[in-house]
């Protein structure tokens, strides 16, 4: 099996594909026409016809699958639709997933997301088996920090809780003090300010995350120069553009994003945030600046409103696929493992925050507020 060393800065996985043939040929017949008919009603909108032949074999046999063996798929939204709304089960954002992570009642879960939120899965329930379809599937906030970088940051600032965001690695989990995500990071930072009774809190590893939060906050924050390489990208020209070619679209941007975007849009939040947004204000044009299939998913349940799509692809996200979701559930691969001494201590940072109330308005960020001064840890 192969095993992930998340102790690695940098970690890539160099392990090759390997999809497994299937014992019988998956084939669109007349069984399976009528068996996800009702599923191709679902996505028409966002699946060319000539496509769903491919999709739904696939989606057939991982939804018997699901059946057979007592599994449950946790989807995030940035799976394509074809996994979002085909075969997952349960869907949502990090701080979601977290939370059905820890109440699904099946014995195996599959996590149609990456490597974090599969060990997350298994640290909230580890009596369970949890697979992830592909290793490979990382993130590059959580490769930006090592669960011994964290300790240094510990041992340099005593006095100062270290709210770490869920995009990482259960060795840094289990050296911080709780865990956020963009759904709920000012609620955590001014919790954990409260907690510590300081001023001060570090905020990890997402630089823009950290400095967005710091606008919304009276905590001073320190932070770590990590970043998501979708949302990083993004720039104010682009929002720029967007409203010069689309006159009248909503902007809707990603906290993970740099200040001058947050600045620049209409609104800014969590996945979830934006997709209660549109579904709550159903603007007539929108645009998304996220991860691509979020515009899909969140099309799917708003066909009124139009989708203007430039987005940026998560390479890590797009490692999960049906061809391997299924493979996973039939060769029961790739289950995740996290040593119990690290997932004890990870589990107290994301059971805190979970204790949190559910914030009112998921992850909204005033973009009104003037930009704060950030130091780096
Ligand atoms: S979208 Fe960004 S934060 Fe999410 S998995 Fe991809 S690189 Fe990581």
């Amino acid at each position: 099996m192969d095993r992930l060393d998340w102790t690695r800065p940098n970690w890539r996985c160099d392990a090759e594909p390997t999809h497994i043939a299937p014992d019988e040929p998956l084939v669109y017949d007349d069984a399976v026409r009528a068996e996800t008919n009702h599923l191709y009603e679902r996505v028409k909108d966002v699946i060319l016809p000539d496509e769903w032949p491919v999709h739904a074999p696939l989606i057939a046999a991982i939804n018997r699958l699901k059946k057979e063996r007592g599994a449950i798929i946790l989807a995030h939204n940035y799976m394509t639709p074809e996994i979002f709304a085909c075969v997952g089960d349960l869907s949502g954002d990090s701080l979601a997933l977290a939370r059905m992570a820890a109440s699904v009642d099946e014995d195996i879960i599959v996590q149609a997301g990456v490597h974090f939120m599969a060990e997350t899965a298994k640290i909230m329930s580890p009596e369970k088996t949890v697979l992830i379809p592909d290793m490979r599937a990382g993130c590059s906030l959580a490769e930006s920090i090592t669960g011994a970088d964290v300790a240094a940051i510990k041992a340099k600032y005593p006095d100062y809780p270290i709210v770490t965001y869920v995009n990482t690695s259960a060795a840094v989990k289990a050296e911080a003090d709780v865990c956020c995500t963009s759904g709920n990071a000012v609620q955590v930072t001014e919790w954990a300010a409260r907690e510590w009774k300081t001023d001060t809190v570090i905020l990890i590893p997402d630089e823009f995350l950290a400095k967005n939060v710091a606008a919304n906050t009276d905590i001073r924050i320190l932070t770590w120069k990590g970043a998501c390489e979708v949302h990083e990208r993004f720039t104010a020209e682009d929002v720029d553009a967007l409203r010069e070619g689309h006159p009248g679209v909503v902007v809707l941007t990603h906290p993970e994003s740099p200040e001058d975007v947050v600045k620049a849009a209409d609104y800014t939040g969590s996945t979830a945030g934006m997709a209660a947004f549109v579904k709550n204000t159903q603007p007539e044009k929108v645009v998304l600046l996220t991860e691509c299939s979020m515009s899909d998913n969140v099309a799917i349940e708003n066909p009124g409103v139009k989708f203007v799509r430039p987005c940026n692809l998560c390479p890590h996200m797009k490692r999960i696929t049906l061809q391997n979701i299924y493979d996973a559930l039939r060769y029961n691969r790739f289950e995740i493992e996290v040593d119990e001494s690290v997932a004890e201590r990870a589990r107290r940072s994301i059971q805190r925050m979970l204790d949190l109330p559910k914030p009112d308005s998921p992850g909204q960020f005033d973009k009104d507020r003037p930009p704060v001064e950030v130091g780096l840890v």
